[in-house]
C-alpha cells in the first residue's frame, strides 16, 4: 500500500492497533479492505441497528458510547458497548436480523465495515477470526448471565406470590399446589394425614373493638404462635380472613389431639399487647379429621370444617375431630 492510499484509509495505523477487534491482527494484512470502509459521526439516540433492519455492517465504535437494548417479556436488558467494541456482528455472520437495538448515546465516531469486506477480512486473517470468536463467546455469556438472572427474578416472584404478605405464612395458592402434592403421596403410600382446621374466636369483636390494625396484630400473633406450636414437617396456611388451616403429614388422631390441643392452649396463653398496653384476649376454635382414602384436598378440609363449625356450637375455645359420617367427638 503506497503513502497516498495510507492517506485515504478511514482509520490510521495507530488507531487500529488501539481497537480491540483487531488485538494482534498484523495492520498491512488488512490495511486494503479498510479502503472500502468508511467513518461516521452519529449524534446521541441515533438508531443504528434495530430488529426491522437487515444489518448489512459491522459497526466499530471510535468514539462516544453505544446503548444496547434488549427487549424481551420478562423486561428490559440494556448495556453498552465502549470504544475498541463493536455491534452488528451476529447479524452479518448469521445473516438474521437484529435481535437488539444499539443506538448512540453520546455523540459518537463509527467505522463501519461492510458485511462482505468484514467476511473477507476474516477470510484473511486467523487472528482476526479468534478474535470474533472471543467477542462472540463474551456476548454469549453474558447473554446467559441475563437470562439465568431473569428465570431468577421470576422463580422469585412465583413463590413471593405464594405468601401472604401480613403473616408471612403460605396462602391458599401455594395451598392448591403443595396440599394436592400432599395428599395424592399420602393417598397412594397409605400414609397418615391429618388436617386442621383453625378459626379465631369472635374476631369481628377484635376488629370492632380494638380497630382492624389491631386485629392485624392478633393475626401475626395467631399466625406466630401456630407456627412456633407445629414441627417443621407441618405445613401451617393462612386459607383466608381470620382462618388458619394445617396439613399435618404422617400424624395420626392420637397425635393429632395433642398438637390441636397444644395449639389451642398457646393461643389462649399468649398475649398480644397494643401499643397503649390493652391486652387483647384471643381465643380459637379447632376442628381435625383424619385423611380417608380417595379424600381430596377440599373434602378432607371440608370435614375439618363441619368440626370448626361443632366446636363453634359448642363454646368456643375448643377442639372438635370430624369422625365421619356425620359423628364428632368434642375434646
Ligand atoms: P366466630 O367466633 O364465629 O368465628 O366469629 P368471628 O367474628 O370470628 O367471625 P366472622 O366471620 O363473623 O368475622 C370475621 C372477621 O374477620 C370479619 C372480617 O372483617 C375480619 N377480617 C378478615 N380478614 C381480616 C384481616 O386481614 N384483618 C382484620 N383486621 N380483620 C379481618
Ligand atoms: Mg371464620
Ligand atoms: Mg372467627
Amino acid at each position: 500500500m503506497n503513502y497516498d492510499e495510507l492517506e485515504t484509509l478511514p482509520i490510521s495505523r495507530n488507531t487500529f492497533y488501539n481497537l480491540d477487534i483487531f488485538k494482534n491482527v498484523q495492520f498491512e494484512k488488512l490495511a486494503g479492505f479498510l479502503l472500502s470502509c468508511s467513518t461516521e459521526i452519529v449524534e446521541p439516540g441515533t438508531k443504528l441497528i434495530y430488529p426491522e433492519l437487515e444489518n448489512q455492517r459491522l459497526i466499530i465504535l471510535l468514539e462516544g458510547l453505544l446503548e444496547v437494548k434488549l427487549e424481551s417479556q420478562g423486561g428490559e436488558f440494556t448495556d453498552t458497548i465502549k470504544p475498541g467494541h463493536c455491534a452488528g456482528e451476529m447479524s452479518i455472520f448469521d445473516d438474521i436480523k437484529p435481535s437488539a437495538t444499539v443506538s448512540a448515546k453520546e455523540k459518537s465516531k463509527l467505522l463501519i465495515i461492510p458485511a462482505d469486506v468484514a467476511t473477507v477480512m476474516v477470510h484473511a486473517s486467523h487472528q482476526l477470526c479468534l478474535n470474533f470468536l472471543h467477542i462472540l463467546s463474551q456476548r454469549l455469556r453474558n447473554n446467559n448471565k441475563v437470562v439465568c438472572e431473569e428465570q431468577y427474578h421470576i422463580r422469585c416472584m412465583e413463590e413471593f406470590a405464594k405468601i401472604d404478605p401480613m403473616t408471612g405464612l403460605h396462602n391458599r395458592r401455594w395451598l392448591e399446589e403443595m396440599y394436592t402434592r400432599e395428599i395424592n403421596r399420602s393417598n397412594i403410600g397409605n400414609f397418615s394425614l391429618t388436617a386442621f382446621m383453625i378459626d379465631v374466636d369472635h374476631f369481628k369483636n377484635v376488629n370492632d373493638t380494638y380497630g382492624h390494625l389491631a386485629g392485624d396484630q392478633v393475626l401475626i400473633s395467631v399466625a406466630r404462635t401456630l407456627v412456633h406450636s407445629l414441627r417443621p414437617s407441618d405445613m401451617p396456611v393462612r386459607y383466608g380472613g381470620e382462618e388458619f388451616t394445617v396439613f399435618l403429614p404422617g400424624t395420626t388422631t392420637k397425635n393429632a389431639k395433642v398438637i390441636a390441643e397444644r395449639i389451642r392452649s398457646n393461643m389462649e396463653n399468649m398475649s398480644v399487647v397494643l401499643p397503649d398496653g390493652n391486652v387483647i384476649p384471643v381465643t380459637v376454635s379447632i376442628g381435625f379429621a383424619e385423611r380417608v382414602d380417595g379424600d381430596t384436598v377440599a373434602s378432607l378440609i371440608e370435614r375439618a370444617d363441619q368440626a370448626v363449625y361443632q366446636a363453634k356450637e359448642n363454646g368456643r375455645n375448643r377442639v372438635c375431630q370430624n369422625l365421619g359420617g356425620g359423628k364428632f367427638n368434642l375434646l
